[in-house]
């Protein structure tokens, strides 16, 4: 048979990246499980994924600056934006409003960018029901519980009721484990972060993520139609 007219089409796994819609990915994990370790990481290593800038009304930190760890707003404000549905997602923690602006998700999405949540529970559950699809949700466990306390003991950034607070709190977080795509143990920094990358370089490749990818295997299937009229 011959193909002299066939075959025209060609792919490469670059076409695939620079076809392909972002996704949501959301990081979860009672304190002292090593999530923010594993965010940091993973967004050193990785040019297609960024930190999604949420707005809250919490008072800024020291360490903190406007823009760059969260947009600072005062009540007023949120609240117009919640009214103008200027949020993807929002959530009040600790009597604090906390939010996800919708324009700068839905921009880098369609860039195929991956965005990287540091969000509450109740926010994950609000962006899985509006975006299923462009949601993966992992949930970092601490290999037990006495592991984590002990994280949380020697990173000394908190007094002992705040610990217990926070353990409190760990009880929500680890009880909504139904809710997520993938668990992982974080037993291993390393070994943890490997395994978050692999799932990332899973999702990147899902076929729902790549409409765009239609024409070409439109161009593939009519090059194989013509290398049978030959
Ligand atoms: P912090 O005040 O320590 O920065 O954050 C307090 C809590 O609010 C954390 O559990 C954090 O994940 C959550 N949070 C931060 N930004 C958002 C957001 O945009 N939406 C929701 N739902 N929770 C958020």
């Amino acid at each position: 048979m011959t193909v002299e007219n066939s075959g025209r089409t060609t792919i490469s796994a670059h076409d695939i990246e620079d076809v392909r819609r972002g996704f949501m990915l959301v990081l979860a994990a009672p304190s002292g499980a090593g999530k923010g370790t594993i965010a940091n990481r993973l967004l050193a290593d990785d040019a297609k994924l960024a930190l999604s800038v949420s707005a809250t009304t919490r008072a800024p930190r020291a360490t903190e600056e406007h823009g760059v760890h969260y947009q600072f707003l005062e009540s007023d404000e949120f609240e117009r934006k919640i009214k103008a549905n200027e949020l993807l997602e929002w959530a009040k923690v600790h009597d604090n409003y906390y939010g996800t602006p919708r324009e700068p998700v839905d921009a880098s999405l369609s860039a195929g960018k991956d965005i990287l949540f540091d969000i509450d529970i109740v926010g994950v559950r609000q962006l899985q029901r509006q975006a299923r699809e462009d949601v993966v949700a992992i949930f970092v466990l601490p290999p037990s519980i006495a592991e984590m306390q002990a994280r949380l003991e020697g990173r000394g950034d908190d007094n002992e009721a705040a610990i217990k607070r926070r353990m409190q709190t760990a009880i929500d977080e680890v009880s909504g484990w139904q809710d997520f795509d993938y668990i992982v143990v974080n037993d291993d920094l390393d070994n943890a972060v490997k395994t978050v990358q692999s799932i990332i370089a899973s999702e990147r490749l899902k076929r729902i993520r790549l409409p765009k990818l239609a024409q070409k295997m439109d161009g593939m299937i009519a090059d194989l139609e013509a290398s049978i009229a030959k």
